[in-house]
Formats: structure tokens, C-alpha cells, sequence
């Protein structure tokens, strides 16, 4: 499959190595790398490296890329100490929030797909 990058588009730069990122996490397909503006103890990103602009733009072949996506969400946030767990008497402890942005409505500034996964101790910045 022809991987499509885009120019002037941020998320390409940093999945090309053309601009840095704190990168969490990288394989053939995702990047995972902190947000430059964080709005919780951990803000992550992960993105594909192939350019799809937005949730709304998903074809059905991309079922298995945004499966993938969330499925490394709770792994990367365990890694960073955010992960869900229980307490000894098996209530559940810790864990995430994950959020796609979807249009100007939706708070979307970055038009290349992104899911956030923010973590760590509450109180957290309101996210747009
Ligand atoms: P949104 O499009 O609203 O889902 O959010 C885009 C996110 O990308 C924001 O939380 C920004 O802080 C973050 N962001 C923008 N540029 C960079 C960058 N160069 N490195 C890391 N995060 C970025
Ligand atoms: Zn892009």
C-alpha cells in the first residue's frame, strides 16, 4: 500500500523524522509520542504514520489500524504508570481516558489522526 505523507502536515513531519517528538512508542504502522502541551500527568499521542486526516475519514480497511491504535492505548499507559488495575480487595484503580477530536467541533486542531491518552493523579487541565 502507497503510504501517503503530506508536506505540510505536522504529524507526517514527526512520523518522518523531519521535526522531533518525544517518541513513547514505534512500529512499521504507529508513533506514539507525548503531546507538546500537555493537559494531564501523561498526554500521549498515537498516531499512524500514514496520513489519514481525521476519525471521519476512515475507510472500512482501516478497521484493523484504528483496533491496533486502541489496543496499544492501555499498553502504553501502563508503561507509564497509568495503567487500569485493581486494588487488593479487586476494586478497579488507576486507569485512562482516550479521545479522538473530530472537526472544529469536535476540538480538532491537527488534521492528521491522532487518539489522546491521558493518565496520571486528577486534577487535569480541561481539554478544549
Ligand atoms: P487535536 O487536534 O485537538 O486533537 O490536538 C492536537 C494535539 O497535538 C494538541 O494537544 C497539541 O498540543 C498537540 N501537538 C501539536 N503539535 C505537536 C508537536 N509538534 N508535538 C507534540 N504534540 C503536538
Ligand atoms: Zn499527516
Amino acid at each position: 500500500m502507497m503510504e501517503r505523507v503530506l508536506d505540510n502536515c505536522i504529524f507526517c513531519k514527526i512520523a518522518a523524522k523531519q521535526i522531533p517528538a518525544k517518541l513513547a512508542y514505534e512500529d512499521e504502522e504507529l508513533l506514539a509520542f507525548h503531546d507538546i502541551n500537555p493537559a494531564a500527568p501523561v498526554h500521549l499521542l498515537i498516531v499512524p504514520k500514514k496520513h489519514i486526516a481525521s476519525l471521519a475519514d476512515c475507510a472500512p480497511e482501516d478497521a484493523g489500524l484504528i483496533g491496533r491504535m486502541s489496543l496499544l492505548a492501555p499498553k502504553l499507559a501502563a508503561e507509564h504508570g497509568c495503567g487500569f488495575t485493581r486494588d487488593a480487595d479487586g476494586a478497579p484503580a488507576g486507569g485512562f481516558k482516550t479521545q479522538f477530536h473530530v472537526g472544529p467541533d469536535g476540538g480538532q486542531e491537527v488534521y492528521h489522526l491522532h487518539m489522546h491518552v491521558l493518565g496520571g493523579p486528577r486534577p487535569w487541565r480541561a481539554q478544549r
